[in-house]
């Protein structure tokens, strides 16, 4: 799948419009911005689009869950003014994203920036509502999409707005597309795929897919118990989700016929409980004694995990090998990290907590690419066609 970029088109003389993802937290009482990482991701994007001389550059975005309707709180005033500081130039904010007030707005402002109000103050937004679309499509010339975080969701600035203009990707969107897309779908092999997190459940979807694609699938974390539960390996008191125990089991059934190498703990770290424990030890094999937790994979897994990878020319990881927000239960995830940004092969992170993980331990420049989408990450891997990807001009 191969769509045009940001790259690919004359933007001089015309009027942009760009979907962002500036969802940024705010502080509950204060209403300022506590964590501005999606302003400044967009940067690269909206700094190129302004060395090229557009008419005028309009930014549109959402902001929290208003559902519809005028809250004055996520109105986009404080993230205008981050945005006014971080590019140097002055931002006009709008106080609607649509109508005719706001095209004559667009019309005379002296400020080459704007930035609309929150979309989701609009129903139609989230209902991908046509006329809303066409009504944003006619505020500009080209459509960019940079927001990768809501390309998972068919709304009316993500996947309606494209239908009514040359529509394009971002730089964001576009790096998403190479690695999470366009990687995962054809990767350079072998392929090897570590697969951990709190749950089977949200993670099967992925597994089912890269089932297709994997030489290798290294399973840890809080997964990996109901995997060695179907297997008939005592677990004590460890993570388990028991209705998924049948499917653990066809999964691993499953990837021996399609002779993708999987590979399980074969120690652990335990505790007596989590917080404040007793008892800290290491298990001499696969199981896990009755009352006992497992939080971390042992030493014997560390090194079995890091001979699986070795070979493997690209790594996609998603999911901790252990409760690693406790330094106590942080070495696994903190050892195969450094590992995978050792190792130097294409490596792709997805996951909120994966993310975060990497950005704990120092590795995120080792990495070639960690995907910031949560859902749409998920979605991505799971080999799902994105709405607001698909929708864009192929090349
Ligand atoms: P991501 O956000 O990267 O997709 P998940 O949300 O699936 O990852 O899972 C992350 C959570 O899994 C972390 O909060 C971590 O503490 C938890 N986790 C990892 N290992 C274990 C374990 N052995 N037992 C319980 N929870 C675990
Ligand atoms: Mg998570």
């Amino acid at each position: 799948m191969n769509k045009k970029s940001i790259k690919d088109i004359q933007i001089k003389d015309k009027l942009v419009i760009m979907r962002v993802d500036f969802n940024v937290p705010l502080d509950k009482k204060t209403g300022v911005i506590t964590d501005d990482t999606r302003i400044t991701a967009a940067l690269p994007t909206i700094e190129y689009i302004l060395k090229n001389n557009p008419k005028k550059l309009i930014l549109m975005t959402h902001l929290g869950r208003p559902d519809g309707q005028v809250k004055e709180e996520l109105r986009l005033d404080p993230v205008a003014k981050r945005l006014q500081d971080l590019i140097k130039s002055p931002v006009k904010k709008l106080n609607d994203c649509v109508g005719s007030k706001v095209k004559a707005a667009i019309d005379s402002s002296r400020e080459q920036v704007i930035l609309l109000e929150n979309l989701r103050f609009h129903s139609e937004e989230e209902e991908n509502d046509a006329d809303f679309a066409k009504e944003l499509a006619s505020l500009a010339d080209i459509y960019v999409n940079d927001a990768f975080g809501t390309a998972h969701r068919a709304h009316a600035s993500t996947e309606g707005v494209a239908h009514y203009l040359p529509a394009v990707s971002g730089f964001l969107l576009d790096k998403e597309i190479e690695y999470v897309g366009r990687s995962l779908e054809s990767p350079e092999k072998p392929l090897a795929v570590i697969l951990g997190g709190s749950k089977v459940s949200d993670k099967i979807g992925v597994i089912e897919n890269l089932l297709n694609k994997a030489d290798t699938l290294v399973i840890g974390g809080g997964m990996a118990y109901t995997f060695l539960k179907s297997q008939g390996i005592s677990i004590g008191n460890s993570k388990l989700e028991k209705d998924k125990i049948d499917l653990a089991k066809d999964t691993l059934e499953k990837a021996k016929k399609k002779n993708v190498k999987v590979v399980l703990p074969v120690d652990h770290l335990i505790v007596d409980r989590i917080d404040e424990p007793l008892k800290i030890e290491t298990t001499k094999d696969a199981s896990i004694p009755d009352g006992m937790i497992a939080v971390d994979i042992g030493p014997k897994t560390i090194e079995l995990f890091k001979n699986a990878l070795r070979d493997s020319k690209t790594i996609c990881w998603n999911g901790p090998l252990g409760i690693f927000e406790n330094d106590k239960y942080a070495a696994g995830t903190k050892a195969i990290g450094e590992f995978v940004a050792r190792l130097g092969v294409k490596s792709i992170i997805g996951g909120g907590d994966t993310a975060s993980a990497v950005a704990k331990f120092g590795l995120e420049k080792k990495m070639t690419h960690i995907s910031t989408g949560g859902g749409a990450s998920l979605e991505y891997m799971e080999g799902k066609v994105l709405p607001g990807i698909a929708a864009l001009q192929d090349k």
